[in-house]
């Protein structure tokens, strides 16, 4: 069956060459003068239609991964199922794919519908079938600068509005991940998602188990660090999705607000620092995400004797992170990290100037002062600690805080500190070094 599309011309839509990068244009003027069909589709075309600028470009020809790849000086096919072709010019990737083929009964699938095998090249037609949202499935034809829309994306975008091509349960089946792209890119647009494309999310929510931890990472990444951070954290624990991303923070923001409140405030901390162009860490995100579970689990062993801070911290970050791997992969260049910044919060409790010094010096200090200053924001810690490290750091007198300690001075700098709130606590701190 062929459909006709809707076709709009260059005089009817904002989409020019000046909005492209140099990057994309070559790669699509390229694949055009050998005589190939080259669109430009996804977020580039989506995100421009839509008043926003483009994260980045992707491409769609119907020449094959081997056609492709001599045209390019450096081009890498990626994936063994269905090969992509990354064409790099300078720093930038532009992500080409040959048209995928209609999906039918004989592709191999897994017990929950998700699609194995996937290997087969079809048209332009059959390749916008196989696309996820309808907004994301609209062609900026290089040949004539005209947009191909063979879903229905072009009224979406007027109504805001993310739908899923197809059927809905299906196309969550065949890739569960589809669930965490809507909320994404609804929120990133300010759109609805469609009744129907939202409805079976929550009963479907459970097949993110069958998505390699790794690729959740990613997702992950691009869903809550981003500047749509908090709005897509509500989404996420909305649908059901957040408690099978996170599902010990899940029921621990449920039940405690001051978690939820923690979560949230990192989050929107995060979506600032985006806004702000400061940099951003998965270290710090993660350990943000993972710090409810942490915290409670830390606090149950500080219960028990003979049990230092460090100690119960040092076991409480191995017991959560263990659990939370199963689920979403985080690489170690970010696991060591983040398990340094909650095991710094131990020593944050030793106000001593001394120890202080010792302290900023850690090359982990400072996301883990601006850790602390989240805690203090959620009434997890007294503001007072947060404000002497502030002032220890402004280089102001180390005395501060210490104040009705006359011995906790500079001259006496290996000064164990005095217990804050009564906690018992039995072993020296000096256990936390
Ligand atoms: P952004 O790049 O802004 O995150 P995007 O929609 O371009 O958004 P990409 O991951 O770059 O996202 O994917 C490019 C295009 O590939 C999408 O617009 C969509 O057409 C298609 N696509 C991506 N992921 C899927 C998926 N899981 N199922 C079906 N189609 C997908
Ligand atoms: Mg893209």
């Amino acid at each position: 069956m062929t459909i006709e599309p809707k076709r709009i011309s260059r005089a009817e839509h904002p989409i020019s060459r000046s909005l492209l990068s140099s990057a994309a244009l070559r790669t699509l003027y390229t694949l055009k003068d050998a005589g190939y069909e080259a669109y430009m589709v996804g977020g580039g075309v989506r995100d421009i239609l839509a008043g926003f600028t483009p994260k980045d470009f992707d491409v769609a020809t119907n020449a094959h991964p081997e056609q492709v790849k001599p045209l390019f000086r450096s081009c890498r096919l990626i994936g063994r199922r269905f090969v992509i072709c990354h064409v790099r010019f300078g720093g930038e990737v532009i992500e080409t794919t040959t048209f995928r083929g209609a999906i039918s009964d004989s592709h191999e699938r897994d017990e929950t519908g998700r699609i194995l095998s996937d290997n087969e090249y079809g048209t332009l037609e059959t390749d916008a079938f196989r696309r996820d949202f309808t907004v994301n499935a609209l062609y900026y034809d290089i040949s004539d600068f005209s947009i191909v829309d063979f879903c229905g994306g072009l009224e979406d975008l007027d109504a805001k509005v993310i739908r899923l091509i197809g059927e809905p349960e299906a196309r969550y089946r065949e890739d569960p991940v589809r669930m965490l792209r809507a909320v994404r890119i609804a929120n990133k647009l300010g759109f609805e998602i469609a009744e129907d494309s939202a409805l079976p999310i929550p009963r479907l929510a459970h097949l993110l188990g069958e998505i390699p931890p790794a690729r959740l990472f990613d997702e992950v990444i691009k869903i809550l660090q981003s500047k749509e951070a908090v709005a897509n954290y509500e989404s996420l624990a909305h649908f059901g999705l957040f408690a099978q991303l996170f599902p010990e923070t899940d029921r621990l923001c449920e039940t405690q607000d001051h978690a939820d409140d923690f979560v949230s405030l990192a989050l929107a901390n995060t979506a600032d620092r985006i806004d702000n162009e400061l940099p951003v860490s998965p270290a710090f995100l993660y350990g943000a995400l993972l710090w409810p579970p942490v915290w409670a689990r830390y606090q149950a062993l500080m219960r028990r004797e003979g049990c230092t801070p460090a100690m119960a911290m040092q076991q409480a970050a191995d017991e959560v992170l263990a659990r939370a791997v199963g689920r979403v992969a985080i690489p170690k260049r970010f696991s060591l990290p983040m398990r340094e910044i909650w095991l710094l919060q131990t020593r944050f409790d030793q106000q001593s100037p001394g120890r202080a010094r010792r302290l900023m010096t850690h090359p982990r200090f400072r996301a883990a002062y601006d850790f602390l200053l989240l805690r203090a924001e959620v009434g997890e810690v007294d503001t007072a600690l947060a404000t002497w490290w502030t002032e220890a750091q402004n280089g102001l007198d180390l005395n501060v805080g210490g104040d009705d300690d006359p011995d906790d001075d500079a001259s006496a700098p290996r000064k164990r500190r005095r217990r804050r709130g009564g906690r018992n606590r039995r072993s020296a701190p000096a256990a936390a070094e």
